[in-house]
């Protein structure tokens, strides 16, 4: 039972229980997971998310290979399936235009998937999902995060930055990519994430803008990229650009904006004038650097990473989310397992859990120089690699 000290915002989940106690830190696709199959094993789970609200905003993303098996498992995989965003009347992945919009070449959609079975879902529509597969007794705390996590024989003190503090049988970091959980437990995060060479960004558009309907197309300048992918009744603009290491404040958005629009300020092919005034007035971005996170074990007591915090693979690999969801399936599979024996369970999740990672963090440089070629020359082999099949150009 968590237990509450000075606090006005995180409070017990109920004042009365025996039972076991979980803090989920974030609430994206790894924490929601985690808290919707700890609670099916019995805990009284509380999630913290430092966003004022669910983050909604970003690219479908893709549910394959053993997530399936987890929606299934959880009882949510025919409203996954009912959310499917691409469909047989679009093959092609996206097509890649010139600067004057003509097609040049496309990315079938069989060479991006892994398998037929593969679903292409909006993050929104997953978050949703997830969030109400949960149940009311799970507690929901909004715009805090922990700042102070120590452990003590019987579970972990948790301070947060809004000054209550409450303590924990079990904790887990879903703080995605700059977790704070895998700072204070494990050490600097530079230790752990490497940029893979390129900045990404999102940004919402009209559906429909500028007559692009139901199809992605993809514009490449030497060292960057943009995009317009429009699902019918959702559009999103994406960004990547080629650039070392910067330092910036991750959670400001105005200077995530200043950064893309200073990288793509000399250029004006396409419609790249149309995505950044887009980036100006949309009210959200998601904007990162690709990076993976290695770490050799994800855990430490009675706490425990799961998703992007213990092993982003990054976007290039189409896997995070699968990932997210698959850890937290284990995690819950193992605690349960062990008669809920943090440091049993937490062995067994990394070794069962680790060679899938480590398998799906192959192979994104060869995506990312796919995807933001580095010279013209690279931007022409890999157009005429992938010449025009469709006829409705
Ligand atoms: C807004 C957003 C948009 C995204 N868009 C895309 C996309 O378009 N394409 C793509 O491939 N991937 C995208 N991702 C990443 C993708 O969701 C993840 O790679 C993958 O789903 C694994 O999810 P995760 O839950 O581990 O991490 P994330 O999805 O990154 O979620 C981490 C969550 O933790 C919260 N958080 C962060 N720090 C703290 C803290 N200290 N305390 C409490 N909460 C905290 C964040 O607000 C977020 O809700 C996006 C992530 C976010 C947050």
């Amino acid at each position: 039972m968590p237990n509450l000290t000075n606090s006005s915002r995180i409070e017990p989940t109920r004042t009365q229980s025996s039972k076991r106690t979980a803090l989920v830190v974030g609430a994206s696709m790894a924490g929601l997971s985690a808290a919707a199959q700890l609670t099916d094993i019995g805990y009284l789970v509380t999630v913290v998310e430092r966003a004022p609200q669910l983050r909604l905003v970003g690219t479908p993303i893709d549910v394959r290979g053993e997530a399936l098996a987890v929606a299934d498992k959880m009882g949510i995989l025919d409203a996954i399936r009912r959310n499917k965003v691409s469909s047989d009347e679009r093959p092609v992945f996206t097509t890649f235009v010139d600067a004057s919009g003509h097609a040049v070449a496309e990315l079938p959609l069989e060479m991006a998937n892994d398998s037929p079975d593969d679903v292409e879902i909006s993050r929104e529509a997953l978050i949703n999902i997830l969030h109400a597969r949960i149940g009311s007794d799970t507690k929901f705390v909004y715009r805090d995060w922990p700042v102070a996590l120590s452990q003590t024989g019987q579970g972990v003190e948790v301070g947060f930055a809004g000054g209550s503090s409450a303590n924990f049988d079990i904790v887990v970091g879903a703080d995605g990519i700059h977790s704070s959980v895998r700072k204070l437990v494990h050490g600097p995060e530079h230790l752990y994430r490497k940029h893979l060479g390129v900045y990404y960004a999102i940004v919402d558009l009209p559906s429909g803008a500028l007559g692009i309907v139901n199809e992605s197309r993809t514009y490449n300048c030497p060292g960057s990229m943009v995009g317009i992918n429009d699902y019918g009744d959702r559009a999103y603009g994406v960004f990547a650009f080629r650039a070392p290491e910067t330092e910036y404040d991750y959670r400001d958005m105005a200077a995530q904006r200043d950064l893309l629009t200073r990288a793509f300020r000399n250029e004006a092919g396409w419609h790249i004038p149309f995505l950044l005034d887009a980036v100006r007035d949309a009210p959200d971005i998601y904007f990162d650097s690709v990076s993976q996170v290695r770490m050799s074990g994800w855990s430490q007591g009675r706490i425990v990473l799961v998703g992007d915090a213990a092993h982003a693979a990054s976007l290039f690999s189409g896997r995070g989310t699968s990932l997210a969801m698959l850890g937290a399936s284990i995690l819950a599979e193992e605690l349960d397992a062990s008669n809920h024996e943090p440091s049993v369970a937490f062995t067994r999740y990394e070794s069962r859990l680790l060679p899938v990672v480590r398998k799906a963090q192959e192979g994104v440089i060869e995506a990312r120089d796919f995807m933001v070629p580095e010279s013209q020359n690279k931007i022409n082999e890999r157009n005429s690699r992938f010449p025009l099949k469709s006829l409705r150009h």
